[in-house]
């Protein structure tokens, strides 16, 4: 073969240069998402925290008041009341706490086997899929590339989207999980989806879903704070990538 002119060896140099630019940038515009991500887990642990005292502290006066005689109306709001907080506390301390814990968000991004990362997931929620009689099918084809990740993130991205998932879906439903490769003009694009046959979202809230404490009209019987998605989403940006949703009212939702 020819070899390069100096022009053309110029011009290589000059391309690799501006490579190396736009990589730069990408490192910074990540390690500032980055930093604005965890101010947001720390302002949240704190007004967590707050919660958490005087949720504790109606428990225990309910508890107090239904050890006194009481009739049957005022019983049945008693034990309502506690019964409440204490959902309440323990909901806050396993969500919050150990979901949007700061500790692991710096970490290194690296190659990762998206395939095996879904499927550790999967495994994760298998008690509570069985425990809500609802079946996750996984399904993937060989040939995934690897994808340069922050593989913890995208991890609790994919177990909150799960979760979600099983959540929003009555029992008996499925749940049905993809990963496929799509090949794009240059490069190509790796695909994780998960399809649901839960309540689905009402067509006036799919704009607002990923907002922060955002929560649909289809939700009001589960709990929540409506911040599973808005981390779902941070991360997604935070690696450039998108997320889409498709759903139909009591049909199911599909995200990916
Ligand atoms: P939360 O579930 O705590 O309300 P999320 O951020 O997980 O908060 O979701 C935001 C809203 O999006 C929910 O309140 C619900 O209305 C809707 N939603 C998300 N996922 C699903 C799903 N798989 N099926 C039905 N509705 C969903």
């Amino acid at each position: 073969s020819k070899p390069f002119s100096l022009k053309e060896l110029t011009l290589l140099v000059d391309k690799l240069a501006e490579k190396k630019k736009v990589i730069r940038r990408l490192k910074e515009e990540m390690e500032s998402l980055h930093s604005s991500i965890q101010k947001k887990e720390r302002d949240l642990k704190r007004v967590v925290h707050d919660l958490k005292n005087p949720l504790l502290s109606m428990g225990a006066s309910a508890k107090r008041m239904l050890r006194r005689n009481r009739n049957g109306e005022e019983l049945r709001i008693l034990r309502n009341i506690y019964n409440s907080s204490v959902r309440l506390t323990g909901w806050i301390e396993d969500t919050l706490f150990s979901d949007h814990s700061s500790q692991q968000i710096k970490e290194e991004v690296k190659e990762v086997e998206i395939q095996s990362m879904v499927q550790q997931a999967i495994d994760l929620l298998k008690d509570a899929s069985r425990e809500k009689n609802i079946e996750i099918q996984f399904e993937t084809s060989p040939s995934i590339p690897l994808v340069y990740c922050q593989e913890q993130l995208l991890f609790r991205a994919v177990e909150n989207l799960l979760s979600i998932a099983l959540r929003y879906t009555p029992g008996g439903g499925r749940i049905d999980v993809t990963v496929s490769y799509i090949e794009w003009k240059n490069g190509g694009v790796v695909e994780i989806s998960i399809r649901d046959t839960g309540i689905g979202i009402l067509e006036d809230d799919i704009d607002r879903i990923f907002e922060p404490f955002y929560r649909g009209r289809n939700a009001l019987t589960e709990m929540g704070a409506g911040l599973g998605l808005s981390f779902v989403k941070e991360v997604v940006d935070l690696h450039r990538g998108r997320i889409l949703v498709q759903s139909e009212a009591q049909k199911g939702s599909t995200f990916s």
